[in-house]
């Protein structure tokens, strides 16, 4: 089977700042959650091929952005957006009027967005629809979320931490890979150490240089009633 071909799209880009509060501007947002996303994305699936529609801070008009996906023949186009204009929270976008894979394109929007909310906690302002030129033109199914109001104080402190911008590029991959059925990477190494699939857990309590210096825990640690035993590592 081909792979599947996922187009992301992070709003703005050059001379086109998108929306500025707060200190902060839409275009660098946009990208930095686009990357972090094809990033999880990679990590976390395959039989995915992530293509972006800029990887850096340029200018690529609306059309070229929906004429790149179609060229590529993409399965499905996500665009990344900050909203602005006195509100606060998530909504999402897809295409509005009646076209024939508009039940798809519903359907695949609304597992994004439930995804999006329930891992990134914003307030969710709902599931819409526009007539948004990235929307019309691209032939595949289409979606644009909008990942908080950067002149909301609130949001624009969230948006300030990349670890927050993490969180959202990361609830992008899950939802995409919900919507799209993707398959989790086999080879995934265990984050935890394990034997024989049980996990066990080590509580440390001091490192130390000296043997007698650990003695000496292991000593303080039975005077207050809880057993505990040296390990020797090399570092
Ligand atoms: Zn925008």
């Amino acid at each position: 089977m081909s792979d599947f071909i996922q187009v992301i799209d992070p709003g703005h880009g050059g001379y086109d700042p998108g929306a500025t509060a707060n200190g902060l501007r839409e275009k660098d947002l946009t990208l930095k959650i686009a990357l972090y996303t094809r990033d999880y994305i990679y990590e976390l699936y395959e039989g995915v091929k992530v293509y972006l529609t800029r990887e850096k801070d340029v200018f690529v008009s609306l059309s070229e952005r929906a004429a790149f996906a179609n060229r590529l023949n993409a399965d499905h186009f996500c665009s990344i957006h900050i909203n602005a204009g006195g509100g606060e929270g998530f909504e999402s976008y897809i295409y509005r009027g009646s076209y024939s894979s508009k039940s798809k394109t519903q359907a695949l929007r609304n597992v994004l967005h439930d995804t999006i909310v329930a891992e990134t906690k914003f307030k969710n302002r709902g599931k819409k629809e526009a007539d948004y030129a990235v929307l019309r033109e691209t032939k595949m199914p289409a979606v644009l979320t909008e990942n908080g109001f950067i002149d909301n104080k609130d949001d624009a402190d969230f948006l300030k931490s990349d670890a927050n911008l993490r969180k959202i590029a990361l609830a992008h991959a899950h939802g995409l890979a919900k919507a799209h059925g993707w398959k989790p990477k086999a080879n995934k190494k265990p984050s935890r150490p394990s034997v024989g699939g049980k996990v066990f857990y080590r509580v440390v309590a001091g490192s130390f240089v000296e043997r007698e210096n650990a003695e000496r825990r292991v000593k303080e640690l039975k005077a207050k009633g809880i057993e505990s035993f040296i390990d020797e590592y090399r570092a």
